[in-house]
């Protein structure tokens, strides 16, 4: 049997996918939390959280893992979120976006980038060369 696709936290290594959805806790600018499924398929970008936890289209979101607590926000850009995808025993560093109704999402591995969504043109670390992206990493 095949592996499915597994999303994991960068932290605590906790299987952050249940089903076909990644849950997160989210944080809206107000500082109410509420949990949030994203659709696990690269470039499906429905959601599903409950009506009372409310955002903004253009609102920062800031994502949690919904057991270890740590942000997920990215190192180089705050509004990047990080994640890790584990496919036939390779891992990929996934980093989307945190802005509401924004749809970026970029899957490295090593140096390779594929960048999907109608938003991703918008985050041009990736373009960057080698050797200036170093001077952003913390
Ligand atoms: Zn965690």
């Amino acid at each position: 049997m095949e592996m499915e696709p597994q999303y994991i936290c960068p932290k605590c290594n906790v299987n952050l996918k249940v089903g076909d959805y990644i849950i997160l806790l989210g944080q809206n600018r107000k500082n109410e939390k509420g949990l949030i499924l994203l659709h696990s398929e690269i470039g499906n970008y429905t959601s599903i959280k409950h009506p009372s936890f409310k955002f903004e289209p253009g609102e920062p979101v800031e994502f949690y893992c919904p057991v270890c607590h740590v942000s997920l926000a990215s190192d180089f850009d705050e509004n990047l979120s990080h994640i890790i995808l584990e496919e036939k025993e390779k891992s990929y560093d996934i980093y989307f976006s945190r802005i509401a109704g924004e749809e970026s999402t970029y899957v490295v591995d090593g140096d390779k980038v594929s960048a999907t969504g109608e938003h991703s043109y918008k985050y041009t670390y990736f373009k960057m060369d080698d050797k200036f992206k170093q001077y952003l990493r913390r």
